[in-house]
């Protein structure tokens, strides 16, 4: 496989969130929660710590065991980076840090594949574009984040509203009763989108955070045809690029309601053949 990756963190002051990384035949993208900046997490080691740390486990699991699912892995490097964090972290805390997972590796004549959260895994089948992801809708919350996104952007009332958002998915998240998220509970993988697609039919696939999958779901840049047609011709670096260019247009949000003006963003291109 021929991949490309391409990453921007949000504020070139602050480390992304996100994390991405690859073997030769397999793949992980993550995109950590992250939350108002005044909300405690009970860890002292943050979001970007965490997403590295689980993103490294990960994909040291898709390779060194194949006789393990792709569920099964993401559990074990739960668990796994769940004993790092050390006993001085609170992982019972409900704003713990938690992330988004892509995960792909090439198993025998198949891709095996995994998501869990909103970011976002696109397939190529010769010309057909299967999506997978953006599968933990917060049904419950959609009132109170819509009324985020009308509130003036920088506005006190939208910031308290925010915290309001945050604080009811930090409440439901990992309990059966909301989301499910890679934090410190390694069960939450069973609640993962699981498949496998045959190699030989398969072009390409992309993996993107939602950072960078506005440029179809939220900027209408172009149709994933579009944005995967882009990827292959120019990279994913020009589809940030474009994502950047549409944020920077619209800075209070107005056009393009959204929760963040920016956000972290990064695309996986890879080519199978
Ligand atoms: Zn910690």
């Amino acid at each position: 496989m021929r991949v490309e990756i391409a990453g921007e963190p949000q504020r070139g002051d602050r480390p992304s969130e996100d994390f991405v990384a690859g073997s030769g035949d397999a793949f992980v993208l993550l995109d950590g929660c992250s939350s108002p900046v005044a909300m405690e997490n009970g860890c002292e080691h943050g979001t970007a710590w965490f997403v590295r740390r689980l993103g490294v486990h990960l994909l040291a699991r898709l390779v060194d065991r194949p006789d393990r699912t792709m569920a099964q892995c993401l559990s074990d490097a739960i668990a796994e980076t769940a004993s790092l964090h050390g006993a001085r972290c609170d992982l019972g805390h409900p704003n713990t840090p938690a992330a988004m997972v892509v995960a792909a590796r090439a198993h025998g004549a198949s891709l095996q594949y995994l998501v869990l959260g909103d970011s976002q895994l696109v397939l190529d089948r010769e010309g057909t574009y299967a999506v997978i992801g953006d599968n933990q809708p917060f049904p419950a919350g959609e009132g109170l984040r819509r009324q985020v996104h009308a509130a003036a952007h920088g506005s006190p009332e939208r910031a308290s509203l925010h915290m309001r958002y945050a604080l009811a998915v930090r409440a439901a998240r990992n309990t059966g009763h909301g989301p499910w998220v890679a934090a410190a509970l390694p069960r939450a993988a069973e609640h993962a989108e699981t498949g496998t697609a045959p190699l030989a039919e398969l072009r390409a696939f992309a993996a993107l955070t939602d950072g960078a999958a506005r440029f179809v779901d939220r900027f209408d840049l172009g149709g994933w045809p579009d944005a995967m047609r882009l990827m292959d011709q120019r990279g994913p670096a020009e589809l940030l690029r474009r994502v950047r260019e549409a944020e920077t247009s619209d800075p209070a949000c107005a056009r393009w309601p959204r929760g963040k003006a920016k956000d972290d963003a990064t695309a996986l291109y890879a080519r199978t053949r």
